[in-house]
């Protein structure tokens, strides 16, 4: 059975320092393509580096809502330009907008700033984009809506906000991650819950850490053949009938088919 994981931090030490045993294991499992998610312009670097080891991470480049703390300067502005001139395949990502967990107000104008400078690139050069909403939900659907970025292309990264704004991105038929939280009872389940299985793509945000049955674990690629279980028991399907489709989900993200 093959699986995708379209949020993960491998430029994170904890995976970057051991990557060819992880990519061992996770190949061996069924790993078909991991995005490799960054949070500045070092890792969005190091992803790059590893997409160059193994075809298959995806490298994803971006700055993470948390590291959008001061205006963009040129010339950090023309190394991401750059970055996509080298023509690999991308992903923008991790970037959006987070009003939760950074509560000084002083930065959301940078937050705003990075954001809109991503989305303009993803606009650009037609890159699939891998969008962090939290607590910021209303305020990234307006965002979204002013860029001509197809709708295939748009996934919202680990949605928990509220239910109406969920129904809007449903409506614009935006793709959601299903992250390892909904084993371990999180109103992420919702996302699962509400969404046609034609919107959904799998992710770990490894290295976060979930609690399952009591238990502390490292999220990982590891992780998503037991999303895909409850993915099948949700949706009353099999394996086989799920593995397939978010196969072909993840090709219509990629834009490759
Ligand atoms: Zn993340």
């Amino acid at each position: 059975m093959k699986f995708h994981d379209i949020h993960c931090h491998l430029p994170d030490n904890y995976f970057y320092k051991q990557i060819d045993m992880f990519m061992q294991e996770w190949k061996n499992m069924g790993l078909e393509c991991v995005v490799s998610v960054s949070s500045n312009l070092s890792e969005s670097l190091r992803s790059i580096e590893l997409h160059k080891k193994y075809e298959e991470i995806i490298p994803g480049i971006g700055i993470h809502p948390w590291s959008a703390k001061k205006s963009l300067t040129d010339e950090l502005k023309n190394k991401f330009n750059q970055l996509i001139q080298e023509n690999l395949p991308l992903v923008i990502g991790e970037f959006g907008l987070d009003h939760h967990f950074i509560k000084k107000e002083e930065y959301y104008s940078h937050q705003d700033e990075t954001f809109r400078f991503f989305l303009s690139l993803a606009e650009k050069h037609e890159l699939p984009i891998n969008v962090h909403p939290k607590g910021a939900e209303e305020l990234v659907a307006e965002t979204l809506e002013t860029y001509n970025i197809p709708s295939h292309n748009i996934l919202i990264h680990w949605y928990s906000g509220p239910e109406n704004i969920l129904k809007k991105f449903i409506e614009r038929d935006y793709f959601l991650s299903i992250n390892p939280s909904i084993l371990g009872g999180s109103k992420h389940i919702v996302v699962l819950i509400q969404a046609e299985l034609s919107q959904i793509l799998t992710e770990s945000d490894g290295n976060v850490k979930y609690t399952i049955d009591g238990e502390r674990i490292i999220g990982s690629p590891a992780l998503v053949p037991k999303i895909m279980k409850k993915i099948c028991e949700e949706k009353e399907k099999d394996i086989l009938e799920i593995s397939n489709i978010l196969h072909s989900n993840l090709r219509r993200y990629l834009n490759l088919g």
